[in-house]
């Protein structure tokens, strides 16, 4: 089966699968299939459930303009969530969505198999590297060891709106993207 079908296997799975919590639309992530760079929010928000798309809020609109001023096309990107339902009033998901959930990222990015995942805010990035900080670690390459993933934390745009995450370093993140797809190119040939 190519990558398409694939995929769509995946999210007919989800829905059919009446134990996943949550109960708002299911917001599988979109972009292409083919793409380098994969991006990982955390979930859906309310105008995610409404459009079921993700990252079309307040903070997708930043992210989507962050990735096209910065050489990069929507298309040539996917975005997906760690959990792909809307949590009530926009909280935090819990660690049993977060359980819940994972098989099936897991898989889409099997799938995908982009050559960078770049985690945006706390949750997604912990998935991977339970140990990262994200002042610390954002923006810095990581090769996730028991996957071999390459993975940059970045901050949430959320974060950067609200001036939780200073915002010059959070758009620094995204100018610096060219140069770590340079830099897993480098490192995958010396594999
Ligand atoms: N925040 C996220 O983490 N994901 C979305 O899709 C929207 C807002």
């Amino acid at each position: 089966m190519n990558k398409k079908g694939e995929l769509e296997k995946l999210k007919i799975e989800m829905l059919a699968n009446k134990d996943l919590p949550l109960k708002t639309n299911l917001v599988f992530g979109e972009g292409n299939i083919d793409a380098e760079i994969l991006f990982i929010g955390e979930a859906p928000g309310a105008e995610e459930d409404k459009q079921v798309r993700p990252f079309v809020g307040r903070s997708g609109q930043l992210l989507r303009k962050m990735i096209r001023e910065n050489g990069l096309n929507e298309e040539d990107v996917y975005i997906t969530n760690i959990v792909k339902r809307r949590p009530p009033e926009n909280r935090d998901p819990t660690p049993k969505e977060i359980e819940s959930y994972k098989p099936y990222l897991k898989r889409q990015i099997e799938i995908i198999n982009p050559k960078v995942i770049v985690t945006l805010g706390r949750f997604p990035m912990n998935y991977f590297l339970p140990e990262a900080k994200i002042t610390r670690d954002q923006g810095k390459l990581f090769e996730e060891k028991n996957s071999g993933y390459y993975l940059v934390p970045m901050f949430h745009p959320a974060a950067a709106i609200r001036g939780v995450a200073p915002m010059p370093i959070f758009e620094a993140g995204f100018r610096n993207l060219p140069n770590i797809i340079k830099r897993v190119d480098k490192l995958k040939k010396k594999k």
